[in-house]
């Protein structure tokens, strides 16, 4: 249910974060009529700007390509919606200030109740003075109305440091008020594993280890850091994707059904799988840092990144669950810049089957393509049409674009927003499971970090390939068997 009478505040409303995904998700929602009626949208941040040259930012990310006439005016309502102030974030008199402009707005609204929903889009340096301000000057109790606040990663770089954080954040907020978001949760398709799992008999009967052989999450991405080094060299590819966004696809692929789709109910049994994970072990890890090829930098030759950085630009991780359904299966979670395309999936290997009847015949394979282009497929073997008695590989395909021709897919920060709007904690991470989390990574991280000793190398891969050349012998180890396309298996005795 969606509060009348609230205000949404973008905290950093200057910002990169602020200016590519709130406000765009934002205006996405304002115009499918997915805000409340009255809803007012009020930017934050040190930044001295008067309202025009606001409005200009945040809406240079809002797309009209065909200056279409209705795009253009729903433009101008949502500028007509939204205010901006200026403050710093340490300073409790410019949250003062904040909070009687609220007041101002709120005292238009009718009916008594307010509600505020506060949007961190602010680096992690400033989320405690903030978050403190804004419950000592901005937390609004009239009426009955509810406070809420989003943050996003990271949340702190190591065990200790996310439980430091954590801990300093709930003296200001609680868990009820606090929605953190991962914003794969809010992805289309990482939403329908619940769907795709627990709505087909068939996908259930055979999500275990007697059927399944390997799984592999995947996340590529075909540019460097391009001038960005700075920021990712302090954290590293495991942080910026393996132990937030590819654990959290794993959690809902491999947590046992829960109770009912409620919040709490899904959330306990991802901290329950996800307490079953060992921390990761040196041997079950590949890293790799991306050099120059076919005329593009190596992650070195950016002007941004340290001299001699050992900081790894790709990393492959196999993670075990130690439960009755999974104990013995490789998950592996597998990540790079500068590879040869863009794509996020998972890849469930499912095992040999019996051999007698059939020889070298390929394995089922059930991908789930996050990104781009939704698809479910499931790679099985059928015989190949006509007089001969062969087997051949094909797809069961259901390609999203083709079967749902007039669905638009929302945009993650978009479905999220309005979750938390409505205040629904399914899709954001508790506080246990993020401590989970860090504790899996953890001893990787503070190897890789060099706090036990000398730092890893990581292996050199070109930029535009698949990853470093150890990378297939590392996930034949654990039992992935590729499929030659060419190949067609013959089958004798098919009588
Ligand atoms: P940003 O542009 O660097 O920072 C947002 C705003 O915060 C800036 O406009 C600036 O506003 C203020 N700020 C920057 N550095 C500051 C500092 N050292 N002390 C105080 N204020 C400072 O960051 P962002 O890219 O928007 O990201 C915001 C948060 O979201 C970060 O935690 C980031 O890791 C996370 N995130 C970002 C993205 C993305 O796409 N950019 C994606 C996922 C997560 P004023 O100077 O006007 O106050
Ligand atoms: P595939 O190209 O047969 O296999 C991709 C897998 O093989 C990935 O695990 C990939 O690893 C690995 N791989 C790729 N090149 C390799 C190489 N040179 N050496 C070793 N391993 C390599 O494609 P598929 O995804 O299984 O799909 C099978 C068929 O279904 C394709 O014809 C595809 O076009 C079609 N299909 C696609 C979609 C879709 O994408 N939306 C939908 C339906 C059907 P990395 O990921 O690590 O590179």
């Amino acid at each position: 249910e969606l509060k009348e009478n609230t205000i949404i505040i973008v905290l950093g409303a200057s910002g990169d974060l602020a200016k590519k995904k709130t406000f765009p998700a934002l205006f996405g929602l304002y115009r499918q009529g997915f805000l409340p009626r009255d809803v007012k949208i009020v930017g934050y941040a040190r930044t001295k700007m008067d309202k025009a040259e606001f409005d200009k930012r945040a809406t240079s990310y809002l797309k009209n390509p065909n200056d279409d006439p209705e795009i253009t005016q729903a433009i101008q309502q949502f500028k007509d919606l939204s205010t901006y102030i200026s403050g710093s974030y340490e300073d409790s008199e410019a949250f003062a200030n904040l909070n009687a402009h609220l007041e101002e707005i709120e005292s238009h609204y009718k009916g008594p109740e307010a509600n505020r929903l506060f949007y961190f889009a602010l680096p992690p340096s400033v989320f405690v003075p903030v978050a403190k301000n804004l419950k000592e000057q901005c937390y609004v109790t009239k009426g009955g109305g509810v406070n809420r606040v989003i943050v996003e990663k990271p949340f702190g770089k190591d065990l200790d440091s996310a439980r430091e954080l954590l801990s300093s954040l709930k003296q200001y907020w609680t868990e009820d008020e606090t929605f953190r978001i991962d914003h794969y949760l809010g992805k289309e398709m990482v939403k329908n594993l619940l769907v795709l799992r627990f709505a087909n008999v068939a996908m259930g009967a055979a999500w275990d280890k007697n059927h399944i052989s390997n799984v592999q999450i995947t996340f590529k991405e075909p540019f460097g850091t391009e001038g960005r080094g700075g920021y990712f060299d302090e954290f590293g590819m495991i942080r910026d994707v393996l132990q937030n966004h590819l654990l959290q696809v794993l959690s809902i692929l491999t947590m046992e059904r829960p109770v009912s789709f409620s919040a709490e109910d899904i959330r306990d049994e991802k901290v329950k799988v996800l307490r079953s994970i060992p921390p990761i072990a040196r041997e079950d890890t590949l890293l790799g840092q991306y050099v120059s090829a076919n005329g593009k930098p190596g992650y070195l030759d950016d002007d941004t990144v340290p001299r001699n950085s050992v900081c790894p630009t790709f990393a492959a991780t196999t993670l075990w669950i130690h439960n009755p359904r999974w104990e013995g299966v490789p998950f592996i979670l597998k990540a790079g810049k500068a590879l040869n395309e863009a794509k996020v999936e998972v890849r469930i290997q499912f095992k040999d089957v019996t051999q007698g009847i059939f020889k070298d015949i390929a394995r089922n394979e059930l991908v789930i393509r996050i990104q781009p282009s939704e698809a479910v497929y499931l790679k099985l073997n059928a015989k190949t049409p006509g007089l001969y008695t062969r087997a051949m590989p094909t797809e069961m395909d259901l390609t999203y674009k083709r079967r749902f021709t007039e669905a638009k897919i929302p945009e993650a920060y978009e479905a999220l927003i309005l979750d938390a709007l409505k205040g629904d904690h399914s899709n954001f991470v508790r506080h246990d499971e993020l401590d989970v989390a860090w504790k899996i990574f953890t001893p990787i991280l503070h190897w890789i970090d060099g706090k036990s000793g000398a730092r890893p190398r990581p292996v050199p891969y070109p930029y535009g390939s698949r990853g470093p050349k150890e990378l297939d012998p590392f996930i034949q180890k654990y039992g992935f068997k590729r499929a030659n396309d060419s190949y067609v298996w013959p089958v004798t005795n098919l009588a």
